[in-house]
């Protein structure tokens, strides 16, 4: 196909006392020309190293990457058409901005009058034009990022790699620039990755969204189809803030109905499931499972008679402001820990008593062994 595909790579490296790291495991992933995708997973999960990986600054301990339907094995990293943006931006500090930006084509020799027409075309796209005279010390650090892009984007390459680029910007700063790299990848297409430690941002840029965890691929998906269908506890603990409430706890049949006893919860007060769970779980009986929840599916007040839920009570431990999103609630629900995440809360304090309803009919299921989704 064209674009990139990963088959079976792995990446171990040698660690103190001759120990192996792996870094990748046998990963599969298949991304398509014109595709800008996320990656995103904690520190160490191998991120980084995927993207040298593919850079070819690394070599595959097994598997085989391949570009366009070629083989990269041996292809040396500046045959290989990829460009590359560091989080630190690594700019030549007693080079210009202009120099920055030209210096790849000048030692490619490429003509003056040529690398003056890309300096301006890279610079008009990222608004730069009023700083080109400027070193990077004399830069913001936004300003300086991205002089980092434009200085990748200016030799046109097929595949654009970015590492963390705006992890050393402040939040706002980093809104910004998000919101100007989804529009420079709108307007000049081509296969980017962009990795990030950051759940927002990934679900944000990305056409697709590939979680990594300890070196191993979790779910490719569209940001949507992530947050809805997590494939696993992993991806449903880590996408989305405040984070899904993962509950342990058993699934029991009582009277032909399926309840779920949260490991934590009060002994003898089970919670019932609307049938359509009870369906698709039941082959689960008697099994130890975690109940995934999101926080805006705990919602304050009763249940209505017609609406799925069961209904708690909670003590408000802690009331977290989350600005036009309402607020966070910490709640001890009948002895469970739970996060409800709710929009209005003018009259919710810290130690008040209240009632709250989890949307059953919304939850999640993951196998307590395994943690994939049910
Ligand atoms: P971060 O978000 O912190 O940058 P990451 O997800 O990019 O992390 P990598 O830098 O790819 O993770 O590292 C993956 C694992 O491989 C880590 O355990 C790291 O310590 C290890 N590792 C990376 N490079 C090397 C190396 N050259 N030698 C030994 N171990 C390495």
């Amino acid at each position: 196909m064209a674009g990139i595909v990963l088959e079976n790579v792995s990446k171990d490296f040698v660690g103190p006392h001759g120990r192996t790291v792996p870094a990748i495991r046998s990963l599969n992933l298949a991304v398509a020309s014109g595709e800008l995708l996320a990656v995103v997973g904690p520190s160490g999960c191998g991120k980084t190293t995927l993207l040298r990986l593919i850079a070819g600054l690394e070599t595959p301990s097994a598997g085989r990457i391949q570009m366009d339907d070629r083989d990269l094995a041996g292809v040396p990293p500046a045959a290989r058409g990829v460009g590359f943006v560091f989080q630190s931006g690594a700019l030549y500090p007693h080079l210009s901005a202009f120099e920055n930006l030209a210096l790849g084509l000048r030692l490619r020799r490429v003509a003056r009058a040529e690398i003056e027409t890309r300096v301006r075309e890279v610079s008009a796209l990222l608004g730069l034009a009023p700083v080109l005279g400027r070193r990077p010390g004399e830069l913001s650090g936004g300003e300086r990022q991205r002089v980092a892009l434009g200085r990748a984007l200016i030799n046109r390459p097929r595949v654009l790699l970015l590492d963390e680029p705006l992890a050393a910007l402040d939040a706002p700063l980093r809104a910004q620039l998000r919101r100007e790299i989804a529009r420079v990848h709108r307007e000049l297409g081509g296969l980017w990755l962009h990795v990030t430690h950051d759940q927002a941002e990934a679900l944000s840029l990305g056409d697709r969204v590939a979680v990594l965890c300890a070196g191993a691929l979790q779910q490719v998906a569209p940001p949507r189809e992530l947050y809805e269908q997590p494939a696993n506890v992993f991806v449903a603990g880590f996408i989305g803030s405040p984070p899904m409430n993962l509950i342990p706890g058993t699934l029991t049949s009582r009277d032909g109905q399926w309840q779920f006893a949260a490991a934590e919860g009060r002994p003898g007060r089970p919670w019932t499931l609307p049938g359509t769970l009870a369906t698709r779980w039941a082959d689960r009986g008697g099994r130890t499972i975690t109940l995934g929840l999101r926080p805006e599916h705990v919602v304050l007040g009763s249940a209505g008679a017609e609406s799925a839920g069961e209904t708690l009570n909670a003590l408000v431990e802690l009331v977290e402001p989350l600005g036009a999103d309402g607020a966070c609630l910490h709640l001890d629900a009948e002895g469970c820990r739970l996060v409800a995440q709710v929009t209005c809360v003018t009259a919710v304090r810290p130690g008040e008593r209240i009632t709250v309803t989890l949307r059953l009919d919304r939850a999640h299921a993951f196998d307590g062994a395994t943690g994939q989704a049910l």
